[in-house]
């Protein structure tokens, strides 16, 4: 986590791009970073050579003190569990803190964006299940990105293309009843890793 220069190759011409990154994004000390996580700006840099926006993404904590939740992109690449329940162990005393684990910089914007709107990101999985259930074909990873006239919407990548939709708040609040009336669903231990897998733990 100490060095804070990125360095990579881009991925068009090849030459070599450095970039000042910051792995703690603490949105209390620096709410400009905010935008710059929902936008995904923080993951792209700019070819000095030819302009080309590469992807570089790297591990950081996302915390914001107002809120009181954190949430820690580890690349899958970079994933050591016994680091992981190290960590998990000393944040049992962080009391109310929502405390989630990602290992995608997708999952990691949608993440933010959810707490950060107050929403139950348990709920939001389950909402994305029902309805990838509901839509029966093949839908690929639903993303939540957003709140629009009172609806919660969601985009999927298939085959390259992005398609995007609203979901009725009505569906997310039939979730939080399942949510409610199913008490595992609700545990919270150190940095949770709530996605796909997760709900169908559950609902298998
Ligand atoms: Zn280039």
């Amino acid at each position: 986590m100490a060095n804070n220069i990125l360095e990579g190759k881009c991925c068009s011409c090849g030459a070599e791009i450095q970039k000042e990154i910051d792995r703690s994004i603490n949105v209390g000390l620096k709410p400009e970073l905010k935008d710059k996580v929902f936008s995904g700006e923080i993951f792209v840099s700019e070819c000095p050579s030819c302009g080309t926006k590469n992807l570089m993404v790297f591990d950081c904590l996302y915390h914001d003190p107002k809120e009181r939740f954190m949430v820690w992109l580890v690349p899958s690449r970079q994933l050591d569990m016994n680091q992981i329940q190290a960590i998990n162990y000393q944040a049992k005393s962080m009391g109310e803190y929502k405390l989630r684990l990602v290992t995608g910089f997708r999952d990691f914007i949608e993440k933010t964006m959810i707490l950060d709107a107050g929403l139950n990101d348990r709920c939001i999985e389950l909402v994305k299940y029902v309805e990838a259930k509901e839509m029966g074909a093949e839908m690929g990873q639903l993303f939540y990105c957003g709140i629009q006239d009172s609806s919660l919407m969601f985009y999927a990548i298939k085959d390259g293309k992005m398609t995007s939709f609203g979901i009725g708040m009505n569906v997310y609040e039939d979730c939080m009843g399942i949510l409610m009336r199913n008490e595992g669903m609700l545990e919270e231990e150190g940095f949770a890793r709530i996605d796909a897998e997760w709900v169908e733990e559950f609902m298998a």
